[in-house]
């Protein structure tokens, strides 16, 4: 099965490899991930340079061997496939991100709706500055209800969620 994710198409290998990704973060205990690269003309998604640890979320490495960089995908190895305002800024910056969660065994792809807007760029990253992100279980309700009303705005209003099965 092929998922569409606005014009690309992420094939089943590379969804088996998004599946493998979280198995080995249930062994390891720490966030993996990848590059995607969309390959000319026919927009199809194919893994790039992998990342694991705190490579996958302070640098993202965007490399291709072919194609162009168009987003990457990491894993959440306590948390749900849920994008942190981070995440997103990320998401938007490039054309999507993917989360892994194996905690729920879930795969969730963030996709930009249309063109990316140099204004739009800036409320996302001061929303960022805003809300502190830390991992919501280790706050208090009202600072993750904060966090959260900010990341779901951010997320309706300029994204597109995709379930990977
Ligand atoms: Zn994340």
């Amino acid at each position: 099965m092929i998922t569409k994710l606005n014009s690309y198409a992420l094939q089943e290998d590379v969804v088996e490899k998004m599946k493998l990704k979280i198995e080995e973060t249930r062994q390891k205990k720490i966030e993996l991930g990848f590059g995607l690269c969309s390959m000319k003309f026919v927009n199809i998604l194919k893994p790039g340079i992998e990342c694991s640890g705190d490579e996958c979320s302070i640098i993202r490495v965007p490399g291709c061997p072919t194609g162009t960089y168009v987003g990457g995908y990491h894993t959440h190895p306590e948390g749900p496939a849920e994008p942190s305002i981070a995440d997103l800024k990320t998401a938007y910056v490039n054309d999507v991100e993917c989360v892994g969660s194996a905690k729920e065994d879930t795969i969730r792809c963030f996709v930009r709706i249309g063109q990316r807007k140099k204004q739009d760029e800036k409320t996302i990253i001061s929303k960022l500055k805003e809300v502190a992100e830390s991992l919501p279980k280790t706050i208090r309700k009202e600072q993750y209800d904060i966090w959260k009303n900010a990341r779901d705005e951010i997320l309706t209003k300029y994204f597109q969620a995709v379930d990977v099965k």
